[in-house]
């Protein structure tokens, strides 16, 4: 009997499992998946529990109920100064995953090509690849990391679709910039391309690296599908609860491949983040401070024991060279890792077609309290500094 269907060659198991798991068989301090190990607010953990005992507990509608499709309408207006229609422009989802999936198969066709920025998020190869589409990486490369728009150019062709994007960018931290978003903006325009940008990190940008979405460019709000999601700005990524917001065909192309997958999203937890996107901006703020303390202090452990650092704008990672260390392979490397210094970490190998590009790199995560990331620095400085 056939294992799995032909699509599913090669896609293997997600390496954040996989690197969880490794850390769970071996008590090691797990700064590989990016998961903060606090809870967020209490007062949004209370709404889901009045919605809870309150009878939200069946089938939300399709697009997310009407509170929180007008709440993701109210924060593209206060954070970006974007018009978007509650009713037709926003639909909610289980994650910005299944946003990003229902993306592509909604809006891909078999044999179109996606550009998608390298080092990519995992979840994006088996999209693209499910929907039939052929990804056409465009290299973020060591040690900037920054958008080389000449190859980006060279990335697109008469067969290409959509460009996705994802800024603030897992795992390098690359907040892109004005001048690189026109760039894409203008490819995208000369093209006829959609844009499918994934900002779950909006909020998480330091040293006042500003996020700017690409819906807020000049001509870019009709061809852009924005994708965000709870999970990292209130530190909720259990709950699942993502969104798209953009012109109404795109979102109704999301909605047409969603309503086959997961019907309808959670309903009780729907309420509360609706209640979060209405928080003070201090909110948002102190989160971001906090989290921009944790990535100083990882940073700091870093530089001790001897990576290469390259201090992230944004996110929840960064990203350090091994080969200061005499290391080359990031595989090998974090496969090691455990047993020699009981910390774990995420290869950034896995996220490229151009593997040597990728090799020697090394994602950490710093959403961690200030004493797990302490531990992992001692241990990471007996090992090697
Ligand atoms: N996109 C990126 C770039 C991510 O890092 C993640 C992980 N949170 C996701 C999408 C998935 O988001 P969610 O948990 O909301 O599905
Ligand atoms: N986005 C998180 C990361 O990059 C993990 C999400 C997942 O495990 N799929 O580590």
């Amino acid at each position: 009997m056939k294992q799995h269907s032909e699509r599913m060659n090669g896609l293997g198991t997600t390496i954040f499992a996989e690197m969880s798991a490794l850390a769970q068989r071996t008590g090691a301090v797990n700064l590989g998946q990016g998961f903060p190990d606090t809870d967020g607010p209490a007062s949004v953990i209370e709404a889901a529990v009045a919605a809870l005992r309150s009878g939200r507990n069946q089938y939300a509608p399709g697009p997310g109920v009407p509170e929180l499709r007008e709440a993701v309408a109210a924060h593209q207006w206060r954070f970006y100064g974007l018009d978007v229609d509650p009713d037709a422009e926003v639909v909610v989802t289980t994650g910005a995953t299944e946003a990003v999936a229902a993306a592509l198969l909604g809006l891909v066709d078999p044999g179109d090509e996606v550009v998608v920025l390298e080092p990519y998020y995992d979840s994006y190869v088996a999209g693209i690849r499910m929907a039939g589409g052929v990804r056409r990486p465009v290299t973020l490369r060591a040690p900037d990391f920054r958008l080389d728009v000449s190859q980006l150019r060279a990335a697109v062709s008469s067969r290409t679709r959509a460009v996705l994007l994802n800024s603030p960018h897992n795992p390098t931290g690359t907040v892109l910039d004005a001048r690189e978003l026109r760039a894409v903006a203008d490819v995208a325009i000369e093209h006829d391309l959609v844009v499918i940008t994934d900002e779950v990190y909006e909020h998480l940008t330091f040293d006042g690296a500003v996020h700017l979405p690409i819906a807020t460019l000049p001509g870019m709000a009709e061809r852009t599908l924005s994708i965000s999601s709870a999970g990292k700005t209130f530190a909720f990524t259990g709950w699942k609860v993502g969104w798209a917001t953009g012109p109404a065909p795109l979102v109704q192309a999301v909605l047409a491949a969603k309503q086959f997958m997961t019907f309808t999203s959670g309903a009780p937890l729907q309420p509360a983040i609706a209640g979060a996107l209405q928080l003070p901006d201090e909110v948002f703020t102190e989160h971001t401070a906090r989290l921009q303390a944790r990535r100083d202090q990882l940073c700091a452990g870093l530089t001790e024991a001897g990576f290469g650092v390259r201090v992230p704008q944004g996110t929840y990672f960064v990203t350090t060279d091994i080969s200061p260390l005499g290391y080359d392979d990031g595989v090998e490397f974090c496969l090691a890792l455990p047993e020699r210094a009981g910390v774990v970490a995420v290869p950034h190998q896995v996220f490229y077609d151009d593997v040597e590009a990728g090799r020697p790199l090394v994602r950490w995560a710093f959403c961690k309290q200030e004493s797990v990331i302490d531990e992992a620095v001692t241990r990471l400085r007996r090992a090697f500094g």
